[in-house]
């Protein structure tokens, strides 16, 4: 059977890309909504052949616990909400899909595992990147050592600050601007191709608009070190477009660019061009994927523990920035 999915906070993603997904997959369909507008709710119910009894508001949320179409709730809320409806879904004893940057820090991240722990449901964070081609494809480059040990990775996203009122600018509500936005794609670049965690960071940090970015910073360098001697610089920014991952080896390099985007990714290698299909909605294979851990009771690829260690190394970015020292990831807290 189809599982049946809810999302929850129809803005820009949920209603460019999630829900035409959701015409696509195999394993989930769009089963209900919830959103705070009564106009929205009508012209999805319209347009998604949503029944009325599985349209909800954030004031009857939390009697999705009483609706078996319901399976998975998919949170796709700013940023600061992510922690909360994430955890009421849990305790309404549905699956959750949280949006990254999973949330405002590692301990509320933590907070969320616990809670669908507790619960007995799986909890996935909406990396798409997880499961798109030209990112598995870097990975196994990097991991079958194709072009021998990987040394040296580059990877950035930016993009031109968005306008001057998005609340990705307000750090009570997007967290912390473009790290929190873009960071975490930069940061996988580099984890996720070479299948390994960061031991330690440098990083700076700068800001020239001092109008629109009041508390948070504009732009963020940062070096990570991996256990096995690979290091990586990376960045990201609101002043200017930028989306690109390159890896350099012993005897050879390969790169994406664009990288990171919903899109879509152009591979290269030093022998020629990386032929890889490109999906039309990356996101279909990321919820096929974890209706399937549901059912098989497996660990999702994209779980809430990826999700956390994202957090904990924005975290430890900042630290660095603001201190100007090299910072140690301890893993075991
Ligand atoms: P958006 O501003 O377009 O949509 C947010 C929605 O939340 C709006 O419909 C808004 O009405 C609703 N909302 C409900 N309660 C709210 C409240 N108290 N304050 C503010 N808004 C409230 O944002 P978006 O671009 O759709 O982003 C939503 C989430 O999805 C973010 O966490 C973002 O990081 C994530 N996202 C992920 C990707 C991806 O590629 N995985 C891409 C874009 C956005």
């Amino acid at each position: 059977k189809k599982l049946g999915i809810a999302l929850v906070g129809l803005g820009n993603y949920a209603t460019n890309q999630l829900a035409p997904a959701l015409l696509e997959t195999q394993n989930c369909y769009l089963a209900g909504i919830v959103t705070g507008s009564p106009e929205k709710a009508k012209s999805w119910a319209a347009t998604y052949n949503i029944p009325e009894k599985n349209i909800y508001n954030y004031q009857t949320f939390d009697q999705i616990r009483d609706n078996p179409a319901i399976d998975i709730v998919y949170v796709v809320l700013p940023n600061f909400l992510h922690a909360e409806y994430t955890i009421r879904a849990a305790q309404a004893g549905k699956h959750v899909i949280c949006e990254k940057p999973m949330a405002m820090n590692a301990a509320e991240a933590r907070q969320m595992i616990t809670a669908c722990e507790k619960a007995g449901v799986q909890l996935s964070v909406g990396y798409r990147l997880y499961f798109e081609p030209h990112h598995l494809e870097m990975r196994r480059l990097a991991t079958e050592k194709t072009f021998g040990r990987v040394k040296v990775i580059e990877s950035g996203l930016g993009f031109t600050v968005p306008g001057p009122n998005s609340w990705r600018l307000d750090k009570k509500i997007g967290g912390g601007g473009a790290i929190m936005d873009l960071g975490v794609y930069a940061i996988q670049g580099a984890r996720r191709t070479l299948n390994a965690d960061p031991i330690s960071v440098t990083a700076q940090a700068f800001t020239f608009d001092k109008e629109h970015f009041k508390d948070i910073y504009e732009t963020v360098f940062w070096q990570f070190e991996f256990p096995n001697g690979t290091v990586a610089h990376s960045s990201t920014t609101y002043s200017s477009y930028v989306d690109r991952l390159y890896v350099t080896c012993e005897r050879g390099w390969f790169k994406l660019e664009p990288s990171f985007n919903a899109t879509g990714a152009q591979g290269i290698t030093s022998k020629g061009a990386m032929d890889v299909p490109s999906p039309r909605f990356q996101q279909t294979a990321q919820m096929d994927a974890f209706i399937q851990s549901i059912q098989n009771k497996t660990k999702p690829e994209a779980s809430g523990e990826e999700g956390w260690k994202d957090i904990k190394l924005i975290g430890a970015i900042l630290q660095a920035a603001d201190t100007g020292r090299k910072i140690t990831i301890d893993w075991r807290v």
